[in-house]
């Protein structure tokens, strides 16, 4: 259904002068989905999230909010960017607030709830994400990382905006924290009136949280779509060295060698030839590893 898509974003592109970071970018968010973009260090995750949020202002393409183009002139741009929220990589909270105020403030200014209402909301959040009672005075430049990550999330989420932009919200948490954070961000799209856009390089979080993926390589889209789509796309054929052929050589997208053998990661339609061998699903690490150039990025 169409009124379902509330964010399309059609052939993106963003470039600082000559380097063409974005190239034709397209993507769209459904009430209630969780999206996941993935891509290795500097493949432009960050310059993306910002570019949909309109922090950078993209070079060319559509980017449809509910159907309207936002970059057309004469858009309501302060509406928009209310029903989006952004957590940023660094922390976007306010440094002379304290921890309780920097969860209460986008509801009381974007959501005009009244002050109690967003102080309850703003307390339950906290503590959602660990941060509790004994936190909720102090301010942002006592908390460690982690907890100004979580105080970030907690505020974005008590205000109940549409669309919530994470860039990296796991990174540098521990594993715990990172289950904790990723199970909020599947709960908070369970009403099926909100969506999420995280970033990650790190490919566990899909499995936990993720539906779809988007995988930017080195600034181009090379998927979007369901998670399950992704996986089914390639396969991985394993077998000693002499089996290497150089038809399998020629069709991998990449190999693998151990001194055992090898592994390499083959499109599922050129699977047909190499049935003699040993050929198991892939991983989304595996398909991640053998076609980014930068495979170690990845943990
Ligand atoms: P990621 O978030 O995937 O690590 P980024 O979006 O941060 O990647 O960066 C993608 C590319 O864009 C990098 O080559 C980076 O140097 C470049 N870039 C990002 N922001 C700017 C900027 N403000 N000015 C110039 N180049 C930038
Ligand atoms: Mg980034």
């Amino acid at each position: 259904l169409m009124t379902d898509t509330i964010l399309e974003i059609k052939n993106l592109k963003k470039s600082y002068g000559k380097n063409e970071v974005l190239k034709d970018i397209s993507l769209s968010v459904k009430k209630g989905e969780v999206i996941s973009i993935i891509g290795s260090s500097g493949s432009g995750k960050s310059t993306f999230l910002r570019s949909i949020n309109l922090l950078e202002s993209p070079s060319g393409g559509e980017i449809l909010y509910h159907g309207d183009n936002v970059l057309e002139k004469g858009y309501d741009l302060t509406t928009y960017r209310e029903r989006l929220g952004m957590v940023f990589q660094s922390f976007n909270l306010f440094e002379n607030l304290n921890v309780l105020e920097n969860a209460i403030v986008a509801q009381t200014t974007v959501l005009k709830r009244d002050r109690k209402e967003a102080e309850s909301i703003a307390k339950a959040n906290l503590e959602k994400v660990g941060m509790g009672e004994q936190y909720w005075k102090a301010k942002p430049k006592q908390l460690s990382g982690g907890q100004k990550q979580r105080v970030a999330i907690a505020s974005a989420i008590a205000s109940e905006r549409p669309v919530i932009l994470f860039d990296e919200p796991t990174s540098g948490l521990d594993p715990v924290s990172r289950d904790e954070l990723l199970q909020i961000l599947s709960e908070y799209i369970e009403d099926g009136e909100h969506s999420v856009l995280f970033s990650t390089h790190i490919t566990g979080d899909l499995e936990r949280a993720a539906d779809y993926i988007t995988y930017i390589s080195y600034g181009e889209l090379f998927f979007t779509g369901s998670k399950d789509e992704f996986v089914d796309m390639f396969r991985i054929v394993k077998g000693g060295m002499d089996e290497l052929s150089a038809d399998l050589q020629a069709k991998a997208v990449g190999v693998r060698t151990f001194p055992t053998g090898f592994e390499a990661l083959v499109k599922t339609e050129d699977i047909g030839s190499f049935t003699a061998l040993d050929i198991e699903p892939a991983t989304i690490d595996e398909i991640v590893v053998f076609t980014s150039k930068k495979g170690e990025d990845y943990e």
